[in-house]
C-alpha cells in the first residue's frame, strides 16, 4: 500500500512514520509513506500558500492553488486512477477502526492536512473523496489526525504486526473492548494476577478473557454492547453483571 501525506509541515510527519511499528512497517517496505510539501507546489515568489478569508474575521486560508496542484503530482491521469483523497477535519466524519480495515483494503490512499483557519472550499469540492475527523474537537493542524489514521491503517495491513490475534482481539476490532492484560511479576505490590492467567488452561483462559471483555465494555463503553454481535449466552451474561449491579 502506498500513503501520501499532504502538508505544510513535513518533518512533523517524518519523525512519526519513521518509529516504532509504522517504522517498521515502512523499512520493511510493507507500506510506503512518502510526506509532500504544499509549499513546494506554491507558484509565487515568497511560496505563499495561504491569504485572508474573504468575507473577513481572523486567520489566513490554505489557497487552492499549491493544493491542486501538488495532488496532481502524487499521479499520472492518463495511466493511474484518481488516489482515494482524504481530507483531515473536524467538519469529517467519526474515524473509527471500521474505517481504518476499510481504507487498508485500498491501494493508495492521500492525506490531506489543512492549517490555519482550514482549506479553500473550492478545492476541497474539486478533489477530495471524504473528509475525516480524529474527534469533536479541534487541533491546530491536520498532521496529529493524518498519523492517527496512517498508524491505524498500517496495523491492518498484512505482515504488519506479528500475527492477526495482535489485532482481531484489540479493543474496536469485533465491536468490544479488549480483556485487561497482565505481565510478570505475578505479584506485584500485593495485587496478584488472575489465577486462571497461570493455570495454562487455554480454554478458560479463552473463556476468562471473552467475559472479562463483555465486562470491561459493559462498564466502560456500554451504548458499544447495542452493535456488537454477542451469543445468547453472552447476552445472558451481560444481564446477570447489570442485575449483580442493580442488587448492590
Ligand atoms: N476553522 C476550522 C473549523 O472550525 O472547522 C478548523 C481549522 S483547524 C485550526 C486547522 C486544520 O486542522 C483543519 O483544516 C484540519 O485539517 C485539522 N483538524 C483540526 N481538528 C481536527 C480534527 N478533530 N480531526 C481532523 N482534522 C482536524
Amino acid at each position: 500500500m502506498r500513503i501520501d501525506i499532504l502538508t505544510l509541515f513535513p518533518e512533523m510527519c517524518e519523525a512519526v512514520v519513521s518509529s516504532s511499528i509504522i517504522g517498521r512497517a515502512v523499512a520493511s517496505k510493507k507500506v510506503e509513506i512518502i510526506c509532500t510539501n504544499i509549499r513546494d507546489y506554491a507558484n509565487n515568489k515568497h511560496n505563499k500558500v495561504d491569504d485572508t478569508p474573504y468575507g473577513g474575521g481572523m486567520g489566513m486560508v490554505m489557497s487552492a492553488e499549491p493544493i491542486d496542484t501538488a495532488f496532481a503530482s502524487l499521479y499520472n491521469p492518463e495511466t493511474e486512477e484518481k488516489p482515494h483523497l482524504i481530507y483531515l477535519s473536524p467538519k469529517g466524519k467519526n474515524f473509527t477502526q471500521q474505517k481504518a480495515v476499510e481504507l487498508s483494503k485500498k491501494d493508495r490512499i492521500v492525506l490531506l492536512c489543512g492549517h490555519y483557519e482550514g482549506v479553500d472550499e473550492r478545492v476541497l469540492e474539486k478533489i477530495v473523496d471524504e473528509e475525516i475527523s480524529i474527534g469533536d474537537y479541534v487541533l491546530t493542524g491536520g498532521e496529529l489526525p493524518a498519523l492517527v489514521v496512517a498508524d491505524a491503517v498500517c496495523r491492518m495491513l498484512p505482515g504488519v504486526l506479528a500475527d492477526d490475534v495482535c489485532f482481531t482481539e484489540e479493543s474496536h476490532f469485533s465491536g468490544l473492548l479488549e480483556y485487561p492484560q497482565y505481565t510478570k511479576p505475578a505479584v506485584w505490590q500485593d495485587r496478584e494476577v488472575p489465577q486462571v492467567l497461570l493455570s495454562g488452561h487455554h480454554a478458560n483462559i479463552e473463556k476468562w478473557r471473552r467475559e472479562m471483555s463483555l465486562k470491561t465494555t459493559f462498564e466502560k463503553r456500554p451504548e458499544l454492547l447495542n452493535s456488537a454481535k454477542l451469543t445468547a449466552t453472552e447476552i445472558k451474561y451481560i444481564d446477570e453483571i447489570r442485575q449483580s449491579k442493580h442488587d448492590i
